[in-house]
């Protein structure tokens, strides 16, 4: 019985979980193979500005092609590249790849916009970090400006150590956004002490912002802190009209999210760049 697991904390080996264990192992095998069998692909997602409804910046969101699966979530095999210390091999991959792909959009006269990439907190505590971004950055051509990295906040939780490391990241010239910013233990205290760029609302506060007012007053608020801590500010997983009109009311500059666009492969992102005016871009959309 997997549910009678109170008591003293025990649980039965019961065929269900032997089942989802061999299911784990068997991907894990997969995943170590899937970076030189070239299954990871990015998709990318456009932030736009609310202000005229352009295309801001991208962010590079990992999917693994899976021969048998077809298209996984980073939620499926994320937590087992993080566990079994492959996020640091995936993790590589996938800043080379959007740093490439994003330079190359550039040098093709795509518009020069960042490209944001999330970090898992194994990547960000790696010794010499900033080496190894400038390294990245140095082989693919790519601009530091032109690179934001998504951290979290249960990253910050040891401030000294985070300061360290972002103050050279800053330094250098990339930009550092907190994501899912709301949805983590740590006091706000460290915001005035890191150079952090832009606070991403997660998605939570959204999802019921219309109807409920602790979260438009949550919203509203964090969007009014990041104005005076002088920090860009984008809320994230809008997917409607009214949702997109409560954050433009107060004042958020930049949304993301499916009601202007679910992540897009990369060739549907250079169809948007060549109709900048257009909204609703979606992926699955055969039209566009
Ligand atoms: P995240 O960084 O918060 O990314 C946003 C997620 O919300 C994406 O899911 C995106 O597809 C989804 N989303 C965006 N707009 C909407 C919307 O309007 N409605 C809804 N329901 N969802 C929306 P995705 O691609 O499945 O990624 C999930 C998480 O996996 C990411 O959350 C991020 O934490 C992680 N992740 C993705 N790519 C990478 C990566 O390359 N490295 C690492 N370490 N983590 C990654
Ligand atoms: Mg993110
Ligand atoms: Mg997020
Ligand atoms: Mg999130």
């Amino acid at each position: 019985e997997v549910k009678k697991n109170g008591k003293n904390g025990f649980q039965f080996f019961t065929p269900e979980l032997n089942a989802q264990l061999h299911e784990k192992i068997e991907l894990e095998g997969e995943l170590r193979k899937a970076i030189e069998r070239s299954e990871l692909l990015l998709h990318y997602q456009p932030q736009i500005r609310t202000g005229d409804s352009l295309m801001v910046g991208v962010e590079a969101l990992v999917r693994w092609n899976h021969p048998a699966k077809g298209l996984l979530a980073p939620g499926v095999f994320i937590p087992i590249a993080e566990e079994t210390g492959m996020i640091y091999d995936i993790g590589t991959w996938v800043l080379r790849e959007a740093c490439r792909q994003m330079r190359e959009w550039h040098r093709g006269g795509g518009p020069l916009i960042p490209v944001s990439v999330n970090l898992s907190a194994q990547q960000f505590h790696q010794p010499n970090l900033v080496g190894y971004i400038r390294n990245i950055l140095e082989d693919t051509g790519l601009d530091p400006q032109y690179l934001e990295l998504e951290i979290t906040e249960s990253m910050m939780m040891d401030a000294a150590v985070s300061a360290e490391i972002l103050n050279e990241l800053s330094q250098f010239g990339i930009r550092i956004s907190l994501d899912d910013f709301g949805t983590g233990y740590s006091s706000l205290g460290y915001l005035k002490l890191l150079p952090i760029d832009k606070l991403k609302i997660d998605r939570s506060f959204i999802t019921d912002i219309t109807m409920n007012e602790s979260d438009k007053a949550i919203v509203s608020t964090i969007i009014a802190m990041a104005h005076h801590l002088k920090m860009d500010v984008i809320a994230e997983g809008i997917e409607t009209k009214d949702q997109l009109d409560i954050l433009t009311a107060n004042k958020c500059e930049e949304i993301q999210g499916y009601y202007f666009s679910r992540p897009l492969s990369a060739t549907d992102v250079e169809a948007a760049f060549f109709a900048p005016m257009r909204i609703n871009i979606s992926g699955d959309d055969p039209k566009l």
